[in-house]
């Protein structure tokens, strides 16, 4: 998603660019991505606001503000995540996003089966990626968008262990339809904004997706006792669990979610991952980083992809800027680093957290009260923040410095 949205907003801002994908076509898994307003602001001053709201069957943004109730029992009403007018927000399915975006692209820049293995750098400072089928491109600018597991990232934390770790959270995802769970009996409103069950060391999300009609799932359960990043999965982190297993991991829930988690057929459980620590640059010499590459996140505050359409947005502004020359790519890319890590990192953090809140429900004496008191004012550092205002600060003092960038 992250990817495909810079291309399209460095082809905008007159960059020749290309897009080399190991896929053999754009694909995305079949769920749900709830988008918030810092997202869509990012999306529109990109200008492509207008055509991923065709495709996400929710013409105009919605409420995305939770409700939170309890996990066990009659599903107590927790607290309603206060919002104001311009937060607003859209859910869309993930392969809508990628039907939104590629008739933007033009096919001629896309090189697909174009696995990276490595990155060398010339002496005239221009870079050569090597592909897994002998192939090779000379760039001025790498851009790793090349998600959770990034090979580019190697090449900007060269001395450094690799930070991603499994976070010992597993994560059940599927889409079920709102008729389907409302004539099983689920008595919550899960079509009118987004619902988090909170438990002990367990939560479930739901939010509406394709016009309300479906029900994104994702259903968490964490392994508390462990220390982050003293398990190591292997490799695919993602396995089909029997119906049986899930429905046994959320023993004593209430009633919905026992209906919510018993209509998803064939589930699958993901192994949450994520950067600990976040990584302390996100370039290196004329390599960028953004979206997962750059700062993976545990989805706590639905903003993995969020950060990543804020990376483009920056780093378009900056490389698209009539004062930057292929002379001070370097200085450019310092600024992006030096506006985006701080706050993606930031919400990288927040994010781990906001998944320590809800699963402390039952937990040490926490009450419904202290609870919350902890969800209050969450997603403010996420959502409110004026990104298009940095941009013009940093530029302000870089002419006031009478740098070029
Ligand atoms: C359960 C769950 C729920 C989530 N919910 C939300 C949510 O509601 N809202 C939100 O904002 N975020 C959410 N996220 C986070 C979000 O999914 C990620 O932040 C987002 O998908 C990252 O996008 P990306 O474009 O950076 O990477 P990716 O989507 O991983 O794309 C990377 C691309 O690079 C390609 N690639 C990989 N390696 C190479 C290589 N070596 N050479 C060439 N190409 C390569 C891949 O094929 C792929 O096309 C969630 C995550 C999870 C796990």
């Amino acid at each position: 998603m992250c990817g495909l949205l810079c291309a399209i907003g460095l082809k905008k801002a007159g960059i020749d660019v290309h897009i080399f994908e190991a896929a053999p076509k754009f694909d995305e898994i079949g769920a749900g991505v709830g988008l918030g307003p810092n997202a869509l602001r990012a999306l529109k001053e990109l200008g492509v606001l207008d055509a991923v709201l065709l495709r996400a069957d929710e013409r105009v943004p919605t409420e995305r503000s939770f409700t939170f109730v309890t996990g066990a029992g009659a599903h107590e009403h927790i607290y309603d995540y206060p919002t104001l007018p311009q937060d607003v927000g859209i859910g869309i399915y993930r392969p809508a996003f990628l039907e939104a975006l590629l008739p933007l692209l033009d096919p001629l820049i896309t090189h697909f089966n174009k696995r990276c293995t490595s990155i060398s750098c010339s002496d005239q400072g221009t870079h050569a990626l090597h592909f897994a089928d002998g192939t090779a491109h000379e760039t001025d600018l790498v851009v790793g968008a090349d998600g959770i597991r990034s090979v580019v990232r190697n090449f900007v934390v060269k001395n450094e262990p690799d930070p991603l770790v499994f976070s010992n959270t597993v994560a059940y995802r599927a889409l079920v339809s709102a008729d389907v769970l409302e004539s099983a009996g689920v008595k919550t409103n899960l079509r009118q904004r987004p619902v988090c069950f909170v438990g002990d060391d367990r939560h479930i999300i739901t939010f509406p997706i394709q016009g309300k009609k479906m029900i994104n799932i994702v259903a968490f359960s964490t392994n508390s006792r462990l220390l982050v990043g003293s398990v190591t999965i292997p490799l695919p982190w993602v396995e089909s669990v029997s119906e049986k297993e899930l429905l046994d991991e959320y023993a004593g829930w209430g009633n919905d979610a026992r209906i919510i988690l018993g209509h998803i057929q064939q589930p699958s459980k993901w192994y949450i991952h994520y950067l600990d620590p976040p990584l302390s640059s996100y370039i290196h010499q004329r390599i960028v980083l953004i979206g997962d590459a750059a700062h993976a996140m545990a989805p706590h505050l639905g903003s993995g992809v969020g950060q990543g359409f804020e990376d483009v947005f920056v780093l378009c502004a900056l490389l698209g800027h009539p004062n930057t020359r292929k002379a001070n790519l370097e200085a450019a890319i310092r600024t992006y680093d030096s506006i985006r890590r701080p706050r993606a990192n930031m919400v990288l953090r927040q994010s781990s957290m906001a998944g320590e809140i809800y699963e402390a429900h039952g937990k040490d004496g926490e009450t419904i009260q202290s609870l919350r008191h902890k969800l209050k004012g969450i997603w403010a550092p996420v959502w409110h923040h004026d990104l298009a205002a940095d941009i013009v600060t940093v530029m302000d003092s870089l002419h006031a410095r009478k740098a070029r960038l």
